[in-house]
Parts: structure tokens; C-alpha cells; sequence
């Protein structure tokens, strides 16, 4: 095992970590269903065999990281920067006219406890919508940094390579052994695993819990609420 692997893989609760990064969809918002629902659709629209549960499966990866992973396998290639942008403008289109997403249960209790404890909060999505990124003040007021979120805008390579959570704690100024990853997707699991740390898988979506844990997560919880009492009893 090497050594980022060590710090990765650890008991819980054995350190006080001085950053958390969390995920923004379906870990801040819950927003994944409508998501999914919109790949689904264009998925149909552009020729592609796959549905929602597969872009659960795939979720993390950047709009173009998702449409390359079946255009490969429908198209026999990948598609051009060209279409990518097309459509990912008409994945995008759809979000946009779903209502405005929710906040996740339990992630504005887990952020005020995170925040109460003195330890840093970052953001990392792979997603690049800017609705979604202006919406993290709108709803958790006071809470987040624009320096310490990183979008999908910022990396070439997303989730699951760990470039997006390196670039994190570069940001925060901490190192692997420091942080603590909150994730919901197996793909966003493997990419803070990859990165050297401790992760927490919350299985916020349809997918079995088994794939949170497989990727490489060293604590599974059904929902934000639980990890938020979780939190609650061990740092504070
Ligand atoms: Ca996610």
C-alpha cells in the first residue's frame, strides 16, 4: 500500500481532519434525480443507449467525460469538441428549465457543525453549471469561499482522476492527511481515494451501497442527516 493510500484508508474518527471537501450534486443539493432524468433524455435525442441509472453510474465524470463514455461504444468513436458542446448545451437546456433543486437533508446541519469546528470548507464538483455554483451562496449564506470551489472549468481531466480533489486541497493549503472527502458517487469516491483521502461515501441515490464502499470508501452512510450525527458525536 502506498502511502496515499494509507491516509485514505483509516479508521473513523482516528484524526481531526483541517479541511473538508465536499461534493456539490446529490451531497449539497439534491439534485441528481433531475439530472439524470435530462442525460436520459438526451441521451435518446442524440442516439446513445444509455438511461438514468447509468448516469448515476457515471456521475462525477464532466458532461464530456459522460458523453464519451458512450459515444465509444454507439458511435466507435468519441464525439468532437464540436458536439460535445452541442450537447451538452441540450442536456444543460433541459436542467435549466427543471424547478431550482433542492438542499440535500442534513448538509446545512453538517456544514455549520464542520464549520464550528474550525476546519476549512471546499467544493468540488465536476460539474461546470453556473446556476448551480451561484446557488451555493444563495442557499448556504456565509458558508463557502469562491476560491475554494473547484469546477469542472478548472480541470482538464475530472472525476474519476484525482486532478479535481489535488487541485482542492492545493487551494485550501493542506495536504491528503488533512481532509476529508464527502462523496456520493462510486466515480467521486475513486477520484478522492486516488487523491489520497479519507473518504465518506453517502448513498444519496438508487444506486446499491456496496459500489460507494468498493471504490473505496472507509465509511458508508445512508444520508447527510446520518453523517451530520455522526459528526456530531465524534468532533464535537
Ligand atoms: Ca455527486
Amino acid at each position: 500500500m502506498n502511502p496515499s493510500n494509507q491516509s485514505a484508508h483509516r479508521e473513523w474518527g482516528s484524526f481531526r481532519p483541517k479541511a473538508v471537501l465536499f461534493d456539490m450534486d446529490g451531497v449539497l443539493f439534491d439534485s441528481m434525480p433531475g439530472h439524470a432524468v435530462c442525460w436520459e433524455q438526451t441521451f435518446q435525442k442524440y442516439g446513445l443507449h444509455a438511461n438514468a441509472y447509468d448516469a448515476f453510474l457515471h456521475e462525477g465524470r464532466t458532461g464530456e467525460g459522460i458523453i464519451n463514455q458512450f459515444a465509444v461504444t454507439d458511435w466507435g468513436r468519441e464525439a468532437t469538441k464540436e458536439e460535445v458542446a452541442e450537447i451538452y448545451a441540450y442536456k444543460s437546456q433541459l436542467f435549466n428549465q427543471l424547478p431550482e433543486s433542492k438542499k440535500m437533508a442534513g448538509a446545512q446541519e453538517l456544514l455549520e457543525l464542520v464549520k464550528q469546528c474550525g476546519m476549512k470548507i471546499l467544493v468540488v464538483t465536476g460539474s461546470g453549471q453556473a446556476s448551480l455554483l451561484s446557488r451555493l451562496e444563495t442557499n448556504y449564506p456565509g458558508i463557502f469561499k469562491p476560491e475554494w470551489i473547484v469546477s469542472s472549468k478548472d480541470c482538464e481531466r475530472g472525476k474519476p482522476f484525482p486532478d479535481p480533489y489535488l487541485l482542492g486541497l492545493e487551494r485550501g493549503g493542506i495536504s491528503a492527511s488533512e481532509a476529508i472527502v464527502v462523496e456520493n458517487a462510486p466515480l467521486g469516491v475513486e477520484a478522492a481515494v486516488k487523491a489520497g483521502i479519507f473518504t465518506v461515501g453517502v448513498n444519496t441515490g438508487p444506486l446499491p451501497e456496496q459500489l460507494l464502499a468498493q471504490a473505496g470508501a472507509s465509511v458508508v452512510l445512508p444520508s447527510m442527516s446520518a453523517l451530520a450525527e455522526l459528526w456530531r458525536t465524534t468532533y464535537l
